[in-house]
């Protein structure tokens, strides 16, 4: 009983056992262990990208906001928007537009550093969240990015290949918000500084005149 409550999912009985009841404990165990993992993943992970999901990313960021009030130790989001996606869709049809927000986040991915969380925030927007960095380094990161998909035309599916750039907003916990919705609303400030000022770049929240 106490194995069960201690999250056991299957026992044998001692003296009981016999080796058709211990291998169909074994396929059941291994069966349940697939199953789990797949579900998991279904819970945490976008369909499309792979990348964590919008809910994951909530549970997160109230995490770190908790971690960064205990132990003094701030942290970043950068809030990342494909520009003019809807004109790749509308020219080029709905699984090009796919491809690229497949492309986009490998991208992301393999310029975020293994201690940060790459996200996939909504629709062809996307979030970092960047632990263990200054403001400055989560800045250079963002742009890091930017330049990633400006430089390289961004594979939409067959040889199909488009110029795509992205825009960004950057903020801090704690210096530029006190919770999960303002350091959100104050990334999300930066980035629509960014879409104004002619997209292709990225804008920090503090950076912009009041
Ligand atoms: P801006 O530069 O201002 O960001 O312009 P935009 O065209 O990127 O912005 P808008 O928000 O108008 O368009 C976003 C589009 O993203 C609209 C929607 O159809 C498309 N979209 C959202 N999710 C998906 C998806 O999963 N797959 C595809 N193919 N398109 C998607
Ligand atoms: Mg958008
Ligand atoms: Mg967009």
């Amino acid at each position: 009983i106490e194995a069960m409550n201690a999250g056991a999912l299957d026992y044998l009985v001692k003296g009981e056992i016999s080796p058709q009841m211990l291998e169909r404990s074994m396929r059941y165990a291994l069966k349940l262990g697939d199953t789990l993992e797949a579900l998991r993943r279904l819970a945490t992970r976008d369909q499309l990208t792979g990348l964590l999901n919008r809910r994951v990313f909530d549970e997160i960021l109230e995490e770190e906001i908790d971690r960064s009030q205990r132990f003094d130790r701030p942290f970043s989001l950068i809030l990342i928007d494909i520009d003019h996606f809807k004109n790749v869709n509308d020219t080029h049809g709905h699984l090009a537009g796919d491809a690229v927000l497949r492309e986009v986040a490998r991208r992301i991915e393999k310029k975020a550093r293994s201690v940060d969380r790459v996200m996939r925030y909504g629709g062809e927007e996307f979030a970092i969240l960047m632990l263990e960095g200054d403001s400055e380094v989560a800045r250079r990161l963002a742009d890091g990015v930017r330049v990633a998909i400006e430089t390289d035309a961004v594979s939409a599916g067959g040889d199909l290949v488009l110029p795509l750039t992205i825009s960004a907003g950057v903020a801090d916990f704690p210096r530029d918000a006190n919770s999960a919705d303002e350091l959100i609303a104050a990334a999300d400030k930066g980035l629509y500084a960014a879409k104004e000022g002619g997209r292709n770049r990225v804008v920090t929240c503090r950076d912009i005149p009041a």
